[in-house]
């Protein structure tokens, strides 16, 4: 199939010949046809599979096809897209530009943490894409800036995230501000229960769409697993994947917004052009991050899950689980950082036992076998190294029975032991590492 078989208007086709799609991807197929007859639709498709296209270039030739509303006194959007996360509101503006290249089309994004002096400003011409987080969103309609009445179609994208983050009341609030006519369209990586009650709420005899179990995790990335004794463990595995010659760009993402903060300065203390990105953040530092990032000025992402949904950047070459991710979901919504646009990636968990229940649930969930690699940093080697360097003063503790318990804890980050790099390598009598040798020190194992 190609993508003149849905009769986009001339200057959507142009568009897609400039930013060279050749062909629609499976979500496209079938999600474009749906979009363009006017029904609702119920997507179940994983990040990476081109859904924000499949919704986007219909609801821009509907768009540019009907005539336009007038309705002077607040901003009226045609297209109402909810996202539940900044970065991916951020994400779907900026491809939406991108799609209405050629058009005349008005696009404003409008999220939490951005001023409303500028959001004020942007809303006040005729808007034609409102693409939104819920929270501020519902700011704006209470304060009679934006009028939800007229609006054409209303997109739910990530819904099981959006539930997941507690965002049902609000849309549920958001959507009864809406006429209730409108074409809804909601896409998920994840189809339960749940998520088809809310489906039913919002939707009028949707056409669903699923993209096959086998595409829930990306053929296109190699999914390995190193088992790991602990937290030092994993740091000495991760340099040496840090260090593999296929290794362009990478996130790394961590259980906490603490522990992103401490990996990621440790990183840097070894020369890798690493940042944070978490939600900690304000959104002018998580924007120019993410904007350091893709000009590749940052090498290595090290952030939590809320804040790295929605990156889109296509040399991402790894995705690391330093920490395995409470959800199942997140696992694939991490490793759909890479892989992106047909490349190849490789998506890395560093496992320590308790989290080994997580990577069986993982490969249930995803129908998917992640190959097992063992560590060349032996448990024995590794153990003696923490002898060697422990002083005096911590091995006394360690000896207490209640820190015996802290031990078994190991790998709970408000327990965790915290030395550099270069000691965890090979014992050394300095605690703080030297930027110039650290390096090639923790490399050799
Ligand atoms: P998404 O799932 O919407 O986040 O898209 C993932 C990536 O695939 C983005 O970088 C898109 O620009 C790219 N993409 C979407 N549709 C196509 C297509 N038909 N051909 C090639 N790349 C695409």
């Amino acid at each position: 199939m190609s993508f003149s078989n849905f009769g986009f208007i001339p200057p959507i086709g142009k568009a897609i010949s400039r930013i060279n799609y050749s062909n629609p991807t499976p979500i496209q197929e079938q999600c474009i046809p749906a979009v363009l007859s006017g029904r609702d639709v119920l997507a179940s498709a994983q990040t990476g599979t081109g859904k924000t296209a499949a919704f986007c270039l219909p609801l821009l030739d509907l768009v540019a096809n009907k005539p336009k509303h007038k309705h002077k006194r607040n901003i009226s959007p045609d297209v109402l897209i909810l996202s539940p996360t900044r970065e991916l509101a951020s994400q779907i503006e900026q491809e939406l530009k991108r799609f209405s290249h050629f058009m005349d089309t008005n696009i404003v994004a409008v999220v939490g943490g951005v001023s409303y002096k500028l959001q004020n400003k942007l809303l006040k011409s005729n808007v034609n894409f409102l693409v939104a987080t819920p929270g501020r969103l519902m700011d704006l309609v209470r304060q009679k800036k934006i009028n939800l009445k007229h609006i054409d179609a209303l997109v739910i994208d990530e819904a099981d995230r959006m539930l997941d983050m507690g965002f049902i009341p609000d849309i549920k609030k958001i959507f009864e501000c809406t006429s209730k006519d409108q074409q809804v369209l909601m896409f998920t990586a994840t189809l339960n229960k749940q998520i088809e009650k809310i489906a039913q709420q919002f939707l009028k005899d949707p056409q669903r769409i699923a993209i096959e179990q086998e595409n829930k995790a990306n053929k296109n990335i190699q999914q390995i697993a190193y088992p790991v004794a602990d937290y030092n463990q994993k740091k000495l595995v991760l340099v040496d994947v840090l260090n593999e010659s296929d290794l362009n760009q990478a996130i790394i993402f961590t259980a906490t917004k603490r522990e992103a903060d401490r990996l990621s300065d440790e990183l840097y203390l070894l020369n890798h052009r690493s940042k944070t990105l978490h939600g900690d953040m304000s959104q002018r530092e998580r924007t120019r991050t993410i904007s350091r990032f893709k000009n590749n000025e940052i090498q290595i992402l090290v952030a939590t899950d809320v804040a790295a949904r929605g990156i889109d950047v296509d040399d991402i070459t790894h995705v690391i689980n330093f920490d395995l991710p409470r959800q199942v979901e997140d696992y694939i919504h991490r490793i759909g950082r890479t892989g992106r646009a047909e490349r190849k990636g490789k998506a890395i968990s560093l496992v320590v036992d308790k989290e080994k229940f997580m990577l069986q649930k993982i490969e249930k969930y995803a129908n998917i076998k992640i190959e097992i690699i063992k560590s060349n940093h032996s448990t024995a080697d590794l153990s003696l190294t923490y002898k060697k360097k422990e002083s005096g003063f911590k091995k006394k503790r360690r000896s207490s029975a209640s820190n015996k318990k802290n031990n078994d804890k190991f790998t709970s980050s408000s327990k965790r032991k915290k030395p550099g790099f270069k000691a965890d390598v090979k014992a050394k009598p300095r605690r703080r590492p030297v930027k110039k040798n650290t390096k090639s020190q923790a490399t050799v194992s």
